[in-house]
């Protein structure tokens, strides 16, 4: 048996979604464990991060950042235009008082899996692309094809995700936070030639 009791932890959590919200959790605690099993990562921290990393999601937009203010977190201009996006970081902050998580390698995967971030550890990676790819999702663009590389290359997942992401916010369907630019900037390098600027060259 592991630290944590994954089964009162699922309890606890779906008190605090939605039907559909409780779904894609299980859905990213499930994808989450195989990935993790793929890249030879923790499956109980995969579960428990897979578990938690929408607890926030369900707290009203206003209450959202209250909550993120009681507790001194700084809120930008773009967190305080789409509010939604304080509940990667509220998520983790909850996840170590109200579940008690202290590993911090859970937390971060939490605090980072809407956005991503530079040089992500391999959890913030597993996290970040369960939350896109779990069975229950249907909308995202190249689905079957993301599904299918997730199994293979983490990085190039991650650095695809963020494209698709990224274009899809930049058609008018929501506002960016930076550090998603950031983030793909940094895993676009990777794989990809681009100026000292990081855009792409496209010769
Ligand atoms: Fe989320
Ligand atoms: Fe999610």
């Amino acid at each position: 048996m592991g630290d944590y009791n994954l089964i009162k932890l699922q309890k606890k959590v779906k008190k605090e979604l939605d039907t559909n919200r409780f779904q894609h959790t299980l859905g990213v605690m499930f994808t989450a464990s195989s990935l993790a099993m793929c890249y030879g990562a923790d499956l109980e921290k995969a579960q428990v991060a897979g578990l938690l990393h929408d607890c926030a999601k369900c707290i009203p937009n206003d209450k959202k950042i209250r909550m993120c203010k009681e507790r001194g977190v700084e809120i930008s201009k773009v967190e305080m235009s789409s509010p939604f996006l304080l509940h990667s970081r509220l998520g983790a902050i909850l996840a170590q008082e109200k579940y008690g998580v202290e590993d911090q390698e859970i937390l971060s995967a939490i605090r980072w899996h809407t956005t991503g971030r530079p040089n992500m550890t391999t959890l913030e990676k597993i996290i970040f692309t369960a939350d896109y790819i779990e069975p229950m999702r249907f909308k995202a663009a190249n689905l079957p094809e993301v599904r299918k590389l997730a199994f293979h290359d983490l990085n190039l997942t991650v650095c695809r995700i963020l494209e698709d992401t990224l274009h899809y916010l930049d058609s008018g369907n929501g506002e960016i936070d930076p550090m998603s630019r950031s983030a793909f900037r940094y895993y676009h390098n990777l794989f990809f030639e681009t100026d000292d600027k990081g855009n792409a060259i496209t010769t």
